[in-house]
């Protein structure tokens, strides 16, 4: 705890007096993103939607407007869903009732128990993982994880705590090249007494697909034809007639006169894809409209830009 008291990271929903509302946005947006890009995410979306009650009397178009670019669409959408499931109530203190809310998991359900109501439940999440299995040198499954992490936990400060251990794992516990000589807890580490600490925890196998994709830009100055997509990584948001798969590239691209006009690279957790961007001209039946007006995937702000340098190179 002194060590976090003297090197805790400033981080905004730190240093200001922040609702329990905001500390679960913070938390929400900081699961899949990076501390610097969930910055101004989390400063843009608090602002528009200073409790939960705003935001359930909002669409969940305008948050994806918000939130585009941020990655995990699910997310957003499971925000919006809580917000509206609270029916203008405010959230929940419990860890128990927090946990019941859609999208809110035991890690995000324990940060914001501990951090806006001190109560004493444990955090883990992946640089607490790596502290806690690197300290008992051991590889552990998840509940013995948490196990762990509650018995470790200071149940005086249990907020401080969990955010101290985050630190310790991102500032000095570091995946590869540990600080040991700067650690803390350094005197009581396991691993130190071992050649080498990051044998700890076992990595987490997560093969990504290779995968063949096409996307289809049809329109330009004029507007463009946007589709709404589906499914759990991109629901709720608009994007370009779009293909994986060699039979269905071949759907999307037959009918129409196409123009190959170049290729990109995207990843996702579960998937690389390499996308090959046709153009084709507008024909009566569809139906354009202004990108800028609906939210995109990240994915489809890259294929639009490479039409854009791409129609900037003929013209
Ligand atoms: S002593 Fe080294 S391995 Fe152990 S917790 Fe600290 S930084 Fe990690």
């Amino acid at each position: 705890m002194a060590w976090f008291d003297d090197h805790a990271r400033p981080l905004p929903w730190r240093t200001q007096t922040v609702s329990p509302w905001e500390s679960l946005l913070a938390e929400i947006i900081l699961q899949q993103t990076r501390i610097e890009t969930g910055i101004p995410y989390w400063e843009r979306i608090r602002t528009a939607y200073p409790n939960p009650a705003v935001l359930a009397a909002d669409t969940e178009e305008n948050l994806l407007l918000l939130w585009q670019g941020c990655g995990y669409y699910a997310r957003a959408r499971n925000l919006y869903k809580l917000a509206q499931e609270l029916e203008g109530k405010p959230l929940p203190k419990t860890y128990d009732a927090l946990l019941k809310l859609p999208g809110i998991g035991p890690y995000t359900a324990a940060a914001v128990a501990s951090i806006s109501h001190n109560q004493p439940v444990a955090c883990v999440d992946g640089n607490i993982r790596r502290v806690i299995s690197r300290f008992r040198a051991k590889h552990m499954t998840d509940s013995q994880l948490q196990k762990e992490a509650s018995v470790l936990l200071n149940t005086t400060r249990p907020g401080d705590w969990n955010q101290a251990l985050m630190d310790l794992g991102s500032q000095i516990c570091t995946p590869r090249n540990p600080k040991c000589n700067q650690c803390p807890i350094e005197d009581n580490c396991m691993a130190t007494k071992s050649e080498d600490a990051t044998e700890w925890p076992m990595r987490r196998s997560t093969k990504q697909k290779q995968i063949q994709a096409a996307a289809l830009v049809i329109g330009g100055e004029q507007g463009m034809r946007l589709e709404a997509r589906e499914g759990r990584t991109l629901g709720g948001l608009w994007g370009v007639p779009y293909a994986e798969g060699k039979a269905a590239i071949q759907q999307l691209l037959n009918g129409r006169e196409v123009k190959e006009i170049g290729q990109l690279r995207h990843d996702f957790s579960h998937k690389k894809l390499h996308v090959t961007v046709y153009s084709a001209n507008p024909s009566v039946s569809d139906e354009l409209r202004e990108p800028e007006s609906v939210p995109l995937s990240t994915l489809d702000r890259k294929i639009l830009e490479l039409f854009k340098v791409h129609q900037s190179e003929e013209s």
